[in-house]
């Protein structure tokens, strides 16, 4: 097929993608051309003065990896290590921070005003701010890290993809909690649900790998890593989510408690817990580690449930029975289901996980192939189900950071160096 104007100038667009936290900044500098990753890392222990770089380049110098212990007091600090890296002389990408095109934040909440991916100007940022209140974890890192690269990155468009915006599509039966109206309206006490880039990304994959229009299918996807949500996807919109007004609820998760009764938490204030020990143990002691008193690693789980270990094993049964129970409601709720999807650390990964929720989904007409479920790992993208049956249930990996630079790339438009 011959390329168009469009694809010459496509060629030249190179985006990079960066996710902040509170300590660390993620990143990837992508070539839009073909959409690969010339280069990528993770600065670590931001804060500190032994913070870690690991970079990695696969760039027209070759490729390459680096660790470097280095002083990063604050994200400004640390953003400007990961520049010169992109643009070092022996291990560099880009001949100068000129070459990148459009930088792609994520961010977690855009509250209820936000809905698609938007070029971040200064209403932009007071947006991200405003939101702060809901997300007090990880917009403000969010915020460090869109200050850090426009301080820097000056000449090229930034762009902000939010969490939320996949899932703004929800309606209010399924976003409103039976709490006092006032709740909603003074306090915006809602669900808003995480993960939208990641559901997003694997329904509009699903609906190629399944010959259908991205607004004509029906799915149910599930993100399984160390977080994990689930999204029920009607005509190609999110209809219903599992996590909610933060990413607390819903699947039991690798320290996150996910549903429990609210009622719970008085209990524990009552027994002589502060309100602040509860929101821990609820976020960092819950989930896996919680039942297993193990390891948030559903490997260690699934090893130590082999060996013996009842915990471990009570652990792993009930994050899948959780995982069987969403679906089925899912289920209830769809028009109808092309298909059921994995993604995530554990969804891509975690043969017997899938082969366990399958279990539960005999009745629902899913039969599994066991070959291509243990086939179906480490990124390999396929069904797990045998051909014919009347739910199809699929691998396909999750790429956030590629979605990121799509929506960027397509704001930025057309380059012309
Ligand atoms: P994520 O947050 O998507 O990076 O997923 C991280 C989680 O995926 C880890 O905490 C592990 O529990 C899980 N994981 C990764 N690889 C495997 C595997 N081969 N088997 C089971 N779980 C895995």
């Amino acid at each position: 097929m011959g390329r168009t104007r469009l694809d010459f100038l496509r060629m030249a667009m190179r985006i990079f993608v960066v996710n902040c936290g509170s300590s660390s900044i993620k990143y990837q500098l992508f070539d839009m051309a073909d959409e690969s990753v010339l280069a990528k890392g993770l600065l670590e222990r931001i804060g500190t003065t032994t913070a870690m770089l690991h970079h990695s380049t696969n760039g027209r110098r070759g490729k390459g990896q680096i660790d470097l212990q280095i002083a990063a007091p604050n994200h400004t600090a640390g953003m400007a290590v990961i520049l010169k890296a992109l643009t070092d002389r022996d291990i560099g990408v880009l001949d100068s921070i000129d070459d990148i095109d459009g930088v792609g934040h994520r961010v977690v909440h855009g509250g209820e005003e936000t809905t698609a991916s938007s070029r971040i100007d200064e209403k932009l940022i007071a947006l991200i701010r405003r939101n702060i209140d809901l997300a007090p974890l990880h917009n403000p890192p969010n915020l460090a890290g869109i200050e850090a690269a426009m301080a820097t990155i000056h000449h090229a468009a930034h762009v902000a993809v939010f969490d939320t915006a996949f899932l703004s599509t929800l309606p209010p039966m399924a976003y409103r909690y039976a709490v006092p109206n006032e709740w909603h309206t003074k306090y915006h006490v809602r669900r808003y649900g995480f993960h939208g880039t990641s559901h997003r990304c694997v329904t509009l994959r699903a609906a190629e790998l399944l010959g259908k229009p991205a607004d004509k299918v029906n799915l149910i996807t599930c993100h399984l890593g160390n977080g994990c949500s689930m999204t029920a996807v009607a005509g190609g919109k999110a209809v219903d989510h599992s996590m909610g007004m933060t990413p607390l609820e819903g699947l039991v998760m690798g320290t996150r408690c996910g549903d429990i009764d609210p009622a719970i938490v008085l209990r524990m204030i009552a027994v002589g817990m502060s309100p602040a020990e509860v929101d821990t143990a609820l976020n960092k002691a819950g989930g896996l580690l919680g039942l297993s008193e193990l390891s948030n690693d559903m490997r260690d789980l699934l090893s130590a449930a082999d060996a013996g270990d009842a915990n471990a094993r009570l652990a792993v049964d009930v994050f899948v029975y959780r995982v069987a129970k969403y679906i089925g409601a899912y289920f209830t709720i769809l028009p109808s289901l092309d298909a059921v999807v994995f993604t995530g650390g554990i969804g891509e990964n975690s043969t017997p996980v899938r082969q366990a929720v399958c279990h539960y989904l005999a009745r629902l007409g899913a039969i599994m192939d066991e070959t291509r479920n243990s086939q179906a790992v480490g990124g390999q993208t396929g069904p797990i189900t045998a051909d014919g049956c009347k739910l199809p249930v699929w691998v396909i990996p999750t790429n956030e950071e590629l979605m990121i630079a799509r929506d960027t790339a397509a704001i930025v438009g057309p380059v012309s160096h």
